[in-house]
């Protein structure tokens, strides 16, 4: 069958996919974008809650992980959070700022897909979809895609088909077997923005607490989050758990703070002048549950006064520095983002375009940058979609 011919094929209808693909097409291109689910941009329409918090206004290179680090410089520098709340303006959808930076749509996510799929429109993008890719070769300096629907030959693909958590809406491994395929090094990929799991003992402590919820700081792997923790059935989650899980390297204890700002110890220790059960002290501070169960897992439910000024330094320091050592993550059809991905070292960060395969993109989250919780995973989508659609 003779192929179908254009200059750019895009692989992934999600954020990054139809931004590149909108970009390429305004720029003249003739573009075919394929998308093998059912719906295009299913993650952006879960996402925020279902208001998608789209970007955030103080994205920087600081608030991405990569084993290259400054690799994101480039696109984000290039394509920023102001360009994208312009476009969102350009579409009349109203938004707001949260807290920290995060914009959120004041209605439905759905208006952001609404907004790349007419943008597409306006590049003219020719789309299949539901459509599987059954394989892709590289001859003659072009790529031919095929496809059920017949082959598509281009001097330009990109790859945008995201990362690997909530396999039911899409996810798959096809873009890090595309990168192996061209001999390109993948890091490997690990759930990441990612509720924790308690291991046994812990959980029979605290496993009763869950919907408890505690402004907390929690350290990790260098990095330290104040922001709510929220108590589970199964272990930790909220946003100070979620962003901390992205730098747990699966051994270390997590240290949290569950008083931070707080000179506990001077708080007991000046407790100890008063009548009250120690919990019922630190219930005016934490949540009366979380006060009760700390105290019964350290054997210390009883007056202050009765403990030793030693004891309630140590309870005072182990309120400011609770270890848990979690037994795993909630995995990919809990996890937000994958940490891991095409090595960047292979990529041109101006371009996102293989250095050893000419025309060959990737962009979005399928590449090694993951972004903080907070709208900096879809501004890496827009700004990595953006590079490559400007290039192609
Ligand atoms: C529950 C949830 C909430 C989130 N909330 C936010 C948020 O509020 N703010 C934020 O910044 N980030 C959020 N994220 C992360 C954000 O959704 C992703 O980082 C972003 O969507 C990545 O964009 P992408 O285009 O690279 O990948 P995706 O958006 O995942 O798109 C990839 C596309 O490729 C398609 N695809 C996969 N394999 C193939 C194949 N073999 N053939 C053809 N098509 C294929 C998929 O079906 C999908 O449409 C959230 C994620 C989740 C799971």
């Amino acid at each position: 069958m003779n192929a179908h011919a254009v200059d750019v094929v895009v692989i992934g209808a999600g954020a990054a996919g139809m931004m590149c693909a909108a970009i390429a097409g305004q720029r003249g291109r003739r573009v075919l974008l394929i998308e093998h689910h059912h719906a295009v941009g299913e993650k952006i329409r879960i996402s925020g809650g279902g208001r998608c918090n789209f970007t955030n206004v103080n994205a920087g290179p600081a608030n991405y992980l990569s084993q290259n680090p400054d690799f994101c410089r480039s696109a984000l520098a290039r394509y920023t959070p102001r360009d994208f709340i312009a476009l969102v303006d350009r579409h009349r959808i109203a938004w707001h700022e949260k807290k920290l930076g995060q914009l959120f749509c004041d209605g439905s996510a759905t208006a952001i897909v609404d907004l790349l799929r007419a943008e597409c429109e306006r590049g003219r993008v020719e789309w299949r979809q539901p459509c599987p890719v059954d394989g892709v070769t590289h001859e003659g300096g072009a790529f031919v895609v095929a496809t059920p629907q017949g082959p598509v030959r281009a001097p330009s693909l990109v790859v945008a088909t995201g990362g690997l958590s909530v396999p039911k809406i899409g996810a798959t491994p096809f873009g890090y077997r595309l990168a192996a395929q061209f001999g390109l090094p993948v890091v490997p990929p690990r759930p990441a923005l990612v509720p924790l799991a308690f291991a046994p003992d812990v959980l029979a402590r605290f496993g009763d607490l869950a919907g408890v919820s505690l402004d907390a700081e929690v350290a990790c792997g260098g990095a330290r989050f104040r922001e709510h923790l929220l108590l589970t059935h199964r272990g930790l989650s909220g946003p100070a758990i979620l962003q901390v899980s992205s730098y747990w390297d699966g051994r270390s204890p997590l240290s949290i703070d569950t008083l931070p700002g707080v000179d506990a110890a001077a708080w007991l220790v000046a407790g100890r002048g008063g009548p009250a059960q120690l919990h019922n002290l630190l219930a005016t501070r934490l949540p009366r549950r979380f006060a009760q169960a700390w105290c019964d897992a350290h054997d210390v439910a009883r007056p202050v006064r009765e403990l030793p000024e030693r004891r309630v330094r140590e309870i005072a320091a182990g309120l400011h520095r609770w270890q848990v050592l979690p037994s795993g993550t909630l995995g990919w059809n809990k996890a937000e983002v994958t940490l891991g991905g095409v090595d960047t070292r292979s990529l041109s960060s101006k371009t996102l375009m293989a250095n050893a395969v000419r025309g060959l993109h990737f962009v979005g989250e399928v590449v090694d940058v993951t972004g903080w919780l907070g709208g900096y995973n879809f501004q890496w989508a827009w700004a990595s979609g953006h590079a490559a659609g400007t290039a192609v």
